[in-house]
C-alpha cells in the first residue's frame, strides 16, 4: 500500500490517499471507490478483489484506490466533511486549490492506467442493482458488457462533464466507466460480491487475470429503455418487488399509502417487462421523488 498524497487536517491525523498496486506494464486498470464517503459497498467489493489479486500473478497492472473520501466515510457522509464539497465535482482539480480540488488532482495523477472504473452506490434512500454506466458507443460499452453486471446502462453523455472522475479521465483521452450498486450508508455484501465478480471479469477479459465470467447481464439498455417511476404525490411507499426481480407489464411494483392510517392512495405498476434496477428503500416520499427504475428487457 502506498500513500500517494496527503494533506494536513485541522484537528485529526492527516488525510491520506492510498493506492494498492499489483503487477506491472500494460494493460493497466485503475479501480476507484469511496469518492463519496458513505458509499461503502464498492469499498468492500474492491477489498474482495484485492484479496483475489494477492494470490494471483496479474499480466498487466491493477491500481486499487478503495477509499478516497476517508473522512466522509468516518462520518457517514457523501461529501468532504470540512466544507461539504463533492470530490466527484472537483475534477480535474487544482494542486493549489481547496482540499477537494487537491485530492481530485492527486487522484488523477496517482495512476497512468489506461482504463478507470469508478465504483459508487445509490443514495441512502435507494438500493441499486449493480450496474455499469457507459456512453452510447465506443470501446467502453464492450468493456462494460464484459463485466457481466446485471445491467449495462448506455447513457448519452453519461458523466462526460469533466468535473467528475469519469469525465476527467475521458477528457484525458483514456477510457472510464462508472459502476453503481447497493445503497449509501449500508453494506450490501451480496452486491459487493457481484461488483467484485464484475471487476474480476473485466480484468479477465483484458488478460490481466485468469478469472471467469461475470455474474451475467440481465438487461442491456439505453436511457429510453429505462422506465423511471416517481411519486405523483407524497405518501408512504410500500414496495411489492425486490431489486433484481424480473417483472412483466402490469406487475404491481408498490403502493403509496397514507403515512397515518395506511389508506391506499395509489399503486405503481410496470409499464413494460424488465428488471427492477433501482428501488426506494426509505418509505417516506414527497411528490416527484424517485420510487423505482425498471431496466427494460425484450418482450
Ligand atoms: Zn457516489
Amino acid at each position: 500500500m502506498t500513500v500517494v498524497f496527503s494533506i494536513e487536517a485541522p484537528y485529526r491525523g492527516e488525510y491520506q490517499l492510498h493506492r494498492i498496486s499489483f503487477g506491472s506494464g500494460s494493460p493497466s486498470v485503475a479501480i476507484v471507490a469511496g469518492l463519496h464517503g458513505y458509499e461503502l459497498t464498492g469499498l468492500h467489493a474492491v477489498n474482495m478483489l484485492a484479496k483475489a489479486l494477492q494470490v494471483s500473478r496479474p499480466h498487466g497492472t491493477v491500481h486499487l484506490l478503495p477509499l478516497v473520501n476517508t473522512f466522509g466515510a468516518d462520518e457517514g457522509r457523501k461529501r468532504w466533511p470540512f466544507d461539504d464539497q463533492d470530490i466527484n465535482q472537483a475534477f480535474p482539480g487544482d494542486p493549489s486549490g481547496t482540499a477537494v480540488q487537491r485530492i481530485a488532482h492527486a487522484l488523477l495523477a496517482a495512476t497512468d492506467a489506461e482504463i478507470c472504473v469508478d465504483v459508487h452506490s445509490g443514495a441512502p434512500y435507494v438500493r441499486e442493482l449493480p450496474h455499469v454506466r457507459v456512453p452510447l458507443g465506443g470501446q467502453e460499452v464492450e468493456y462494460g458488457r464484459k463485466m457481466g453486471l446485471p445491467v449495462v446502462w448506455r447513457r448519452p453523455g453519461d458523466r462526460l462533464e469533466a468535473t467528475g472522475l469519469v469525465g476527467a479521465w475521458r477528457q484525458a483521452g483514456r477510457m472510464a466507466m462508472a459502476v453503481e450498486g447497493g445503497r449509501g450508508s449500508t453494506l450490501d455484501t451480496d452486491h459487493s460480491a457481484t461488483i467484485a465478480r464484475g471487476l474480476g471479469a473485466l480484468l479477465g477479459s483484458l488478460g490481466i487475470l485468469a478469472t471467469g465470467s461475470g455474474p451475467g447481464v440481465l438487461a442491456d439498455v439505453t436511457h429510453n429503455e429505462v422506465e423511471t417511476h416517481r411519486a405523483d404525490f407524497g405518501g408512504f411507499f410500500v414496495p411489492q418487488v425486490a431489486v433484481g426481480q424480473r417483472v412483466q407489464t402490469g406487475h404491481l411494483l408498490g403502493y403509496l399509502e397514507s403515512p397515518i392510517g395506511g389508506d391506499r392512495l395509489g399503486e405503481i405498476r410496470a409499464g413494460r417487462p424488465g428488471i427492477v434496477m433501482t428501488l426506494r428503500v426509505y418509505p417516506m416520499v414527497h411528490a416527484r421523488e424517485l420510487l423505482l427504475r425498471i431496466a427494460g428487457t425484450p418482450t
